[in-house]
């Protein structure tokens, strides 16, 4: 008997532990046998109690729960429903996921400058705006920054674009050597407001940067390849490739060229609206889409001012000529009706958020959520949407760069271009430390200060590491 008793004992925990969650909501079925056998250890044996086991707080198809809406839950596949761990989970064929890597224009530790990534299940990944700062939570998402490519900017603002620098230069240095960085733009007013004249001269400024990288294989590294479109060519396709397009619209925000985004793929999309005013031409050009993600500024200037210190007049104006309200979010979330409507380029502040739910809430009833601070996480199929938060490590490394070796049969390695010696003073690497001077006895590693070869190197598929 005491045998039999530990015998049921072990399937009632393993059914605990495979979460009480899938048990059915319906009569539950046990075997009559199994039950006397419970019963006569002394055990409950009330089918009342396994369905309320099972179903107890939980709205199984019962009832509508909270305030939530049709479609907003988490998918069977979350590794978490309530973290997101970056490298833990493969996306979906059928699902888009959106990852605010910035979500400020103020760049602090919780909120770096404005960036959303964009990842596919067929594998198509795009960065809108890549502000101050963003850089870091992509490398903290595990991204290889040789794979950070495909920059769509919506204006020229800094905090939209002040992290595209150093993927440019790290980027080439960490493997993007057979591909250009491609950066998507609008023009402006005249062609030294245009993203291209803004690219050429970022180009210009890192002139010292790329030399000295020059020693080490870059390849096409320091190329690149701007889309400059039409500032004022409103709903033009600027991006057409495997089943993804990608239009734009004008913003109004100070000055000409600024841009809003929409991204169509598989029957979905995504639309960024950048910086600016509420638009008319966003509900035209966002209508019919399932993530409608604004900018937003919460209405509270001589709080704000009081806060931070900027006078109230300056705020007023600031949002009046350039920027969205809290109220505008709403409205335009209420005319586009997206499945679900999010505010970034926010400060994301307990005085303010409260006030800033109640603003967009005034017009917009359905599906709502903040994008911000960083690394809120959105998951989507055609079926259902979730967001999350991220657990990310504060001191990461970078991940290995990943390259596609499939078509040529191996990797390429390019060349370096220079030694040191030709961009560099004979007079100041004498002036360097003899390494035994420092190194203990007997410690003695080989300098390497060039690169091995002048030729290109080619490592064949079956050399690589596994
Ligand atoms: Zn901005
Ligand atoms: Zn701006």
């Amino acid at each position: 008997m005491k045998a039999k008793t530990w015998l049921v004992n072990l399937v009632i925990v393993a059914v605990s532990l495979t979460s009480l969650s899938v048990l059915s909501a319906e009569k539950p079925k046990i075997d009559p046998k199994k039950m006397a056998e419970l019963e006569a250890a002394g055990f409950e044996t009330n089918p009342e109690v396994f369905k309320q086991l099972s179903t107890g707080g939980q709205p199984m198809g019962r009832w509508k729960e909270g305030l939530t809406f049709d479609g907003i839950e988490p998918m069977p596949w979350l590794k978490s429903a309530t973290n997101w761990m970056p490298g833990t989970e493969e996306i979906q064929e059928n699902e888009i996921r959106v990852t605010f890597m910035g979500s400020s224009p103020l760049p602090r530790p919780g909120q770096m400058g404005t960036s959303v990534y964009v990842e596919l299940g067929n594998g198509g990944k795009f960065i809108f705006d890549m502000g101050p700062g963003s850089i870091a939570n992509y490398l903290a998402a595990g991204v290889p920054l040789n794979q950070l490519n495909d920059i769509f900017l919506t204006h020229l603002h800094w905090d939209h674009f002040a992290s595209v620098p150093y993927v440019y230069m790290f980027g080439g240095w960490a493997g993007r050597w057979h591909e250009k960085l491609r950066v998507y733009g609008p023009s402006g007013r005249t062609e030294k407001h245009g993203t291209a004249y803004a690219m050429a001269r970022m180009s210009e400024m890192l002139t010292w940067h790329k030399d000295s990288f020059d020693i080490f294989p870059v390849g096409k590294g320091w190329e690149m390849d701007v889309h400059e479109f039409p500032f004022d060519d409103d709903g033009g396709i600027i991006y057409d490739k495997d089943g993804v397009k990608v239009s734009h619209w004008r913003q109004s925000h100070t000055e000409d060229g600024a841009s809003a985004y929409r991204l169509d793929w598989n029957g979905m999309c995504v639309s960024f609206t950048g910086d600016g005013r509420p638009n008319s031409l966003t509900l035209k050009y966002a209508k019919g889409c399932d993530l409608v993600i604004t900018e937003v500024q919460v209405e509270l200037m001589s709080i704000s001012s009081g806060v931070s210190g900027v006078s109230p007049l300056i705020g007023r104006m600031t949002v009046d000529t350039s920027h969205n309200p809290g109220y505008a979010a709403g409205y335009l979330f209420n005319k586009i009706k997206p499945r679900l409507g999010m505010t970034t380029h926010m400060s994301y502040d307990s005085y303010s958020n409260p006030e800033l739910y109640a603003q967009v809430r005034e017009k917009w009833k359905g599906p709502f959520h903040f994008g911000a601070p960083d690394m809120v996480v959105v998951n989507m199929t055609p079926e259902k949407l979730w967001v999350r938060e991220s657990a990310i490590p504060e001191y990461p490394n970078i991940a290995a760069p990943k390259f596609d070796v499939k078509s040529q049969g191996g990797l390429v390695i390019p060349a370096a271009k220079y030694n040191r010696a030709d961009i560099q003073q004979q007079s100041i690497r004498d002036a360097e430390i003899p390494p035994k001077k420092y190194y203990p006895k007997g410690y003695a590693p080989e300098q390497i200060t060039e690169w091995p070869t002048d030729k290109p190197l080619f490592i064949p598929v079956e050399m690589m590491k596994k």
